[in-house]
């Protein structure tokens, strides 16, 4: 092992744990002052380098507003000179715990309280979590941003995929080998899809982690061998077909009309959460296996 991976290596042991406490501490509730419920359970953490040619496809493929790894940095670091491959994008996955996936998996129409205030105080915790590794980065002598919590970030049209915006945690996870894309669009990771994720782009040298696929649906049944199609049955909104995939017009619909109107009546506050084809379904906490699709 050579000098420089032998430190990578370190750096990247050094990233995990620093993600690993945080998400362990009592900053990870699912309600601010819960004392006992934590909003996530363990990470998984992968690693991309900043020269992934996959960064530059998919730009090419969602739009030219979309950022590459040496974009977001070179916005954020004007004064900075560093090349594509001195980069990498660190990524997390927050898989939700057994009792707010079972607590969804029952609704039929309409998310649980649980998962509402997963997707409300748990992405509140996701974002400080986004601000915690930038900041370790930094103290320790790495330039590093979170693209979702750039003030240039921004929502945008995709000519063809419609709603997109400047930066995907999805797709930086699943350059990172944490998952790839189900039927409904979510990303099946090694804790199913039930999760929320986020990244964060670094002038650090770690070691890119593998991606156990080729195919970006790899691990989706329905791509796989034409079965399952549990997701169609969840979504209330009819925004899943076996045809046209994931309908993000009608979701969004859905999800910032009747659900969100719905979760402030009855929880009263206000957040985005559905969350259906998520739970309830094989690839809610896992990645599915073909012939069990139950
Ligand atoms: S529920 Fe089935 S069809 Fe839908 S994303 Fe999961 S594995 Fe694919
Ligand atoms: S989030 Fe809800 S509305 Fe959107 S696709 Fe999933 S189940 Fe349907």
């Amino acid at each position: 092992m050579t000098q420089a991976s032998n430190e990578a290596d370190k750096a990247a042991a050094w990233i995990r744990e620093s993600i690993g406490r945080f998400v362990a501490s009592d900053e990870n509730r699912i309600e601010p002052g819960d004392a006992d419920e934590p909003a996530w359970d363990e990470p998984l953490v992968g690693f991309s380098r900043g020269d992934d040619p996959l960064y530059q496809h998919f730009k090419d493929n969602i739009g030219p507003f979309f950022w590459t790894p040496a974009e977001i940095f070179g916005v954020t670091f004007p004064d900075v000179k560093v090349t594509p491959a001195e980069l990498t994008v660190i990524s997390w996955i927050l898989p939700q715990t057994e009792r707010t996936r079972n607590d969804n998996s029952r609704e039929k129409t309409l998310p649980a309280e649980r998962w509402a205030r997963s997707r409300n105080f748990g992405e509140n915790f996701n974002m400080r979590l986004r601000d915690h590794v930038a900041g370790v980065l930094r103290e320790a002598g790495h330039e590093a941003v979170a693209p979702m919590r750039s003030p240039l970030w921004r929502r945008e049209n995709s000519a063809r995929y419609g709603f997109a915006s400047s930066w995907s945690e999805r797709h930086a996870a699943y350059a990172a080998g944490l998952g790839t894309f189900g039927l409904c669009d979510g990303l099946i990771t090694p804790r199913g899809k039930a999760m929320r994720c986020g990244s964060i782009v670094a002038r650090i040298a770690l070691p890119a982690t593998e991606r156990p696929y080729d195919d970006h649906h790899a691990y989706c049944l329905f791509y796989y061998n034409g079965s399952c199609g549990k997701c169609i049955q969840r979504c209330p909104a009819d925004a899943i077909t076996r045809e046209g995939g994931h309908d993000k017009e009608k979701c969004e619909h859905y999800v910032h009309g009747a659900a969100s109107k719905s979760v402030q009546a009855r929880f009263g506050f206000e957040t985005d959460a559905c969350g259906l084809c998520q739970t309830g379904v094989p690839c809610e906490s896992r990645i599915p296996v073909p012939g069990r699709s139950g």
